[in-house]
């Protein structure tokens, strides 16, 4: 059995084995074998359908100072915001006036969204929109902070888990922030029954086909619902800023292995994706994809929540970004639906 064959067989390979599939990555024919049999689970799992998610991007400011981001705390040349809660369910009417039956809430680690402070926004869009799902994507808190965001109502949880390796994990994060804190939060989340997205950049500054195997290695220990995975871009801002961007291709084909790995998987085509390459989202589809994130952020702050140069979508309604991804997808062949989307069961 060769490697390819191993994966699509056993849904798991060990590390040196992925290791070895990524060296493999510019392969035209390993490439194409695994996007057919990615494709294939897709259609399984999913037919045709692309699930919405509404993003909010409802604050940027943080406490952290990840080197890569442009929202990162040290970074005085951008302007502040926070949004109001008016302000953050005036973005769910929107949404859900244009099909979204998923909100997703994501903003910086900003100590003014506390428990006290989040719980009732949670509680208004959800007795607004009892038929929507609530997806958190505010970093790393406790497990009691989780607890009670989860009690009122919050469905899902992202948190990347950036790169599974402890010495990568350390070169892109200011010392006080680990690895092992943000796995114990992916499995607080996990515990609490949260549907819960680990994942990582493409092509991140120091990161090695090594440093790959072990997050689809650490991926299949978790079994995460979701995988939220996109390239690296470098922000002007940071000490980044000349690093190369990660590859489309090499995003598209760990989108392949990660359905492969895990078929069920709520796999989004990231706005990351989409930046890097102009037809990037519609692509990854057809390389197991299934889910993609407008944004429903008022405009003005779009600008402001750039964690990388050249952003997509920016500045455009939700209306114009969701009728420009309707056309792209259906002309690849796949039709947005009007669901709340869950991880099947
Ligand atoms: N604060 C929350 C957290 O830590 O999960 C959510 C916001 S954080 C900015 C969202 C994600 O943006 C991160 O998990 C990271 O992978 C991604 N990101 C940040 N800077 C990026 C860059 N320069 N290129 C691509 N993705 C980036």
């Amino acid at each position: 059995m060769d490697i390819v064959e191993k994966l699509i067989c056993e849904h798991k390979l060990s590390k040196e084995e992925f290791a070895l599939l990524i060296g493999l990555r510019q392969d035209p024919g390993v490439c194409e074998r695994l996007q057919k049999e990615a494709l294939r689970l897709r259609r399984q799992h999913f037919g045709n359908d692309v699930y919405i998610r509404g993003l909010i991007e409802f604050t940027n400011i943080c406490k952290n100072d990840c080197r890569y981001c442009g929202i990162r705390k040290s970074n005085a040349n951008l302007p502040r915001y926070r949004l109001s809660e008016d302000e953050i369910l005036s973005c769910c009417e929107a949404g859900y006036g244009l099909g979204f039956r998923t909100f997703v809430l994501q903003g910086g680690e900003d100590a003014f969204f506390t428990d006290e402070c989040l719980v009732p926004i949670i509680r208004q869009i959800k007795e607004r929109y009892p038929d929507c799902a609530v997806t958190l994507s505010i970093g790393e808190r406790s497990y009691y902070s989780y607890k009670a965001l989860r009690e009122a109502g919050a469905d899902r949880y992202l948190l990347r888990h950036e790169t599974a390796d402890k010495e990568h994990y350390a070169k892109l994060h200011p010392k006080g922030m680990s690895l092992r804190h943000r796995v114990n939060c992916l499995l607080d989340l996990k515990n609490l029954g949260y549907q819960t997205g680990a994942g990582f950049m493409v092509g991140s500054p120091y990161q090695t086909d090594e440093c790959l195997a072990e997050d689809l290695v650490f991926l299949a220990e978790l079994q995460p619902e979701m995988v939220g995975i996109g390239p690296f871009i470098p922000h002007h801002d940071t000490e980044y800023a000349d690093c190369p961007a990660g590859s489309v291709e090499t995003t598209l084909f760990l989108l392949s292995v990660i359905r492969i790995m895990l078929p069920r998987v709520l796999l989004p085509a990231t706005t990351a994706l989409g930046t890097e390459a102009a037809d990037g989202r519609e692509r990854a589809m057809s390389y197991g994809a299934n889910v993609v994130m407008p944004n429903l952020s008022p405009t003005d702050n779009q600008e402001m929540y750039k964690l990388y140069d050249g952003k997509i979508g920016v500045g455009d309604t939700a209306q114009e970004s969701m009728n420009k991804l309707k056309e792209g997808l259906k002309a690849a062949g796949f039709n947005i639906v009007i669901e709340r989307g869950d991880y099947p069961t």
